[in-house]
């Protein structure tokens, strides 16, 4: 097994992404030393029963305490207040990244909490599934995935070195990294995993409401896309919440042009439009051939895995 690219890692939030990124470094031999902070007495329970970390504690100083790496995995809005209370624990020359899956805001979180020399480099993998919790982890989560690493484009010599070994750890993880700016990442989620999650979250919402079906025909004739929906629909809400709201202004963006295009669609149907709706379908088929081709057909957070696989 190669070298450990990390001595002590620090994770801090330990459910689904947080369990996953332990499980995968420890497969890959990429850190020596794990410790974690949980703000949930029921997580480190499970984590300790798990035999997950060296040490688990709820202050994320003593978890990040002696860490070369300290990955924040909270949900997104969380991220501040546990940077703030590892803050202390941390020495010039450390490095500091997250999972979260919008990057402006939690860069900015990130850089006002911790002290001068430490390197903040955020980061999100586009990997995951609907569930929750240190159980949920597995350590293959990572592999062949994309993870995107959102540096600052001003770093010195020191910065890019500290970039390069967190794009080696990743990469002894299974995944493959992309650098991206985090204005343009949250733009690019917002269309490919944010606005997807929205969608879902109304159509079971809608199909909820609706007085003239009952609940029971709902969950009896619901066929292969609707299906799909709820499987969507039952993320974690901690975690979607925060992503639309730090996330509000590409979300919005994107969600103004999603309007703009239904009610085409909408136009279409009522004027019997068929050829527009026919080449609407036939264009959208091949983007979906492209993403298999690609091999990333399941790919996107908290779509499209195998349930029971963890
Ligand atoms: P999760 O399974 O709910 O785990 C989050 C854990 O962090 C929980 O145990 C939570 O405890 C704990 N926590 C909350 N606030 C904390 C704090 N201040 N200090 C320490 N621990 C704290 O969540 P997840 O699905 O792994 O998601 C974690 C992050 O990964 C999120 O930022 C999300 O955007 C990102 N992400 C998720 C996916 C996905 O598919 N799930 C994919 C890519 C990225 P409580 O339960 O008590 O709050």
């Amino acid at each position: 097994m190669a070298e450990p690219v990390y001595r002590r890692m620090a994770v801090i939030g330990c459910g689904l992404i947080g369990s996953s990124v332990i499980r995968a470094a420890r497969a890959a031999g990429a850190v020596s030393e794990i410790a974690v902070a949980d703000a949930s007495e029921e997580a480190r329970e499970r984590i300790s029963a798990l035999g997950l970390a060296e040490e688990v504690h709820a202050d994320p100083a003593q978890a990040a305490a002696g860490a070369d790496l300290i990955v924040f995995a909270t949900p997104v809005m969380a991220m501040g207040a546990a940077a703030q209370a590892a803050a202390p624990a941390m020495t010039p020359g450390v490095t500091v990244t997250d999972v979260g899956s919008v990057k402006a805001a939690v860069a900015e979180m990130l850089g006002a909490a911790v002290p001068a020399g430490v390197h903040v480099i955020p980061g999100h993998p586009i990997a995951g599934t609907e569930q929750s919790g240190p159980d949920a982890g597995f350590a293959e989560l990572f592999q062949n995935r994309w993870i995107i690493l959102t540096p600052r484009a001003d770093g010195d010599a020191e910065y890019q070195a500290a970039t390069a070994r967190l794009t080696a750890f990743w990469t002894a993880l299974g995944a493959n990294v992309e650098e991206m700016d985090e204005r343009h990442h949250d733009l690019v989620l917002a269309v490919t995993s944010h606005l997807p999650h929205l969608i879902a979250y109304n159509i079971v919402g809608t199909a909820a409401d609706l007085e003239e079906v009952t609940q029971a025909e709902v969950m009896k004739y619901s066929a292969g896309g609707f299906r799909d929906f709820t499987r969507i629909a039952a993320s974690d809400p901690t975690m979607w919440r925060d992503v639309f709201l730090s996330n509000r202004e590409a979300v919005l963006e994107i969600l103004g042009r999603f309007t703009e295009d239904l009610q085409a669609l909408s136009r279409a149907i009522r004027w019997g439009e068929g050829d527009r709706l026919f080449e609407l379908f036939s264009r959208t088929r091949e983007i979906r051939r492209g993403i298999i081709s690609a091999g990333q057909e399941s790919a996107e957070p908290n779509f499209g895995r195998d349930r029971g696989k963890h």
